[in-house]
Order: C-alpha cells, then sequence, then structure tokens
C-alpha cells in the first residue's frame, strides 16, 4: 500500500510526499480509509506508530475541501503541553499547502495572545483539556462548528485528571462530527469516553507490530522511591554500561538524576 492508493487531495499528498514518507505504517494503513469515510474511529497505537498522520491527514483533507477558512473545523485535544505543541507543529507541516491555521491551545501561555489568534480565526485548534475549559467559559472559543474531533493519548487524559475538562469540551461539540480517539490502552475510563461521545467507531489495534525486538533483554527491579537513585548507581556500576538512556517522569526529577550521575563520574 502506498500513500496514494488513500485518494487524498493532492495538497496533502504532496506534503506527505515532501516528507518523504515512502509508505504508510500500519496504524496510518487501517485508520485513514476509515477516517477518510466518515466514520469514527479508536485507535489504540503507542506514540512512535505514526499516529499523528493517521488522523492529521484526513482532518485536512477534508479542510481543504472547504472554500470558507478561519473558523475552528477541527479540534485535537492532547494531555501535555510537549505533545500538543507536537500535534499541532505536525498539522502545519502537514497542512502548509492548503494554508491550514492551526493554533496550540495549552497553559503557561499568556492569554491575551491566544484570544487575539483566536479571533483573527483559525482553522485547528490543538489544546490542552484545563485551558481550553477557561478559554470555553470566557466565550472565546467558538466550537459550534468543528466537524472533527481527536483526542490524543486519551489514557494520559484520565491519568492526568482531565475527565471532567473533557465532558465540559464534547458539552459545546455540536453533535454532528467525526470523532476519533487514540490511545495507548484501552483502560476502563477510555472505554467509557468512547462509549459517551463516539458513534459506532471502528476499532484499530497495532499493538502487536510494535513489541520490543525479541533479542532485547528487559528487566525491571522493584524499588522504593527513596532507593531508586542507589538503585540506578548501583546499576551503572555492576552492569557493562557504555552508554544509557534514563527516563524520568519530571523535568525536575531528570535534572537530579543527570547532576547525580555527573557529581559521582
Ligand atoms: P507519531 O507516532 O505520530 O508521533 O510519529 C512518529 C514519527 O514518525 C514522526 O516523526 C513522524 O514524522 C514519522 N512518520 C509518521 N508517518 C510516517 C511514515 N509513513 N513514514 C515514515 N515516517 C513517518
Amino acid at each position: 500500500m502506498t500513500f496514494t492508493d488513500f485518494n487524498l487531495h493532492p495538497a496533502i499528498q504532496e506534503s506527505v510526499a515532501h516528507q518523504g514518507y515512502e509508505k504508510p505504517s500500519p496504524i496510518q494503513e487501517a485508520m485513514i480509509p476509515v477516517l477518510m469515510s466518515g466514520r469514527d474511529a479508536i485507535g489504540q497505537a503507542r506514540t512512535g506508530t505514526g499516529k499523528t498522520a493517521a488522523f492529521a491527514l484526513p482532518m485536512l483533507h477534508r479542510i481543504a475541501q472547504t472554500d470558507e477558512r478561519r473558523f475552528i473545523q477541527a479540534l485535537v485535544l492532547a494531555p501535555t503541553r510537549e505533545l500538543a505543541t507536537q500535534v499541532s507543529a505536525a498539522i502545519y507541516t502537514y497542512g502548509k499547502n492548503i494554508d491550514v491555521r492551526t493554533l496550540p491551545i495549552t497553559g503557561g501561555q499568556p492569554y491575551p495572545k491566544q484570544i487575539k489568534r483566536l479571533r483573527q480565526g483559525v482553522d485547528v485548534v490543538v489544546a490542552t483539556p484545563g485551558r481550553l475549559v477557561d478559554l470555553l467559559n470566557q466565550g472565546a472559543v467558538d466550537l459550534s462548528q468543528a466537524h472533527t474531533v481527536v483526542i490524543d493519548e486519551a489514557d494520559e487524559m484520565f491519568s492526568m485528571g482531565f475527565a471532567d475538562d473533557l465532558d465540559a469540551i464534547f458539552d459545546h461539540l455540536p453533535a454532528d462530527r467525526q470523532t476519533a480517539l487514540l490511545s495507548a490502552t484501552m483502560a476502563p475510563g477510555v472505554k467509557k469516553l468512547a462509549q459517551k461521545r463516539l458513534n459506532n467507531p471502528e476499532v484499530i489495534s497495532v499493538t502487536d507490530g510494535d513489541r520490543t525486538a525479541s533479542d532485547v533483554a528487559q528487566k525491571g527491579y522493584m524499588v522504593y522511591h527513596r532507593d531508586k537513585l542507589a538503585a540506578l548507581v548501583r546499576l551503572i556500576e555492576t552492569e557493562d554500561v557504555t552508554s544509557a538512556l534514563a527516563f524520568v517522569k519530571t523535568r525536575a526529577g531528570a535534572a537530579e538524576v543527570a547532576s547525580l550521575l555527573s557529581d559521582l563520574g
């Protein structure tokens, strides 16, 4: 299968070619035709699978066919500022040829600037739930004409406590819309949201293909939080580590680990 098989708008096709993507990834292969058909969809896929393009390309295809612009046609909800910024940048890139205006709406940014951009008119909003609810309450965002809605990393939405915000946002959306939900896991909260807000969705799962390669050994150690750093240091001392990546939950935690390791030489 190639990207030409999807019958995407030529301008969107062109941006995909420009990105150098040769072949659709499994989630793209499964999800793009479903979304192009107008159906709701649930995609179980992790970051790195190409899930952003899987929902963004059909969304842009639909926008490309509209003459009128500068009202919110599509909304993407993302759990973190980082993801919202990344998704917004991807949509901007894929939509460059069709003059799409994309606005990330996230916390930590000044309100006046976001409100000004909204007044000037945007086509796609990529938002974290909390800030979007604030702006909805201020009457600064009009979602009544959004024909496409995407909830990205839905499981993270719930672990970050956005359930009520999501409910509030959905109450502002038109009933006649296409909704897509992406999630790494189908946790109970995600299932419930899908049941309540999606209309007869096609369920697509591509989790089989992204298992760790068979020649990679995985080990887990259960340690108390206070012992974690000591355990990490012990591991580095005893294992034959020449290079390593350490994933840490928070920015402060990353700084702490980096500083300790560097202090220990
Ligand atoms: P995502 O899972 O959406 O975060 O995408 C992961 C990365 O894969 C991004 O850097 C994309 O630019 C890239 N990507 C998405 N689709 C394709 C494709 N069909 N071929 C090659 N790279 C891709």
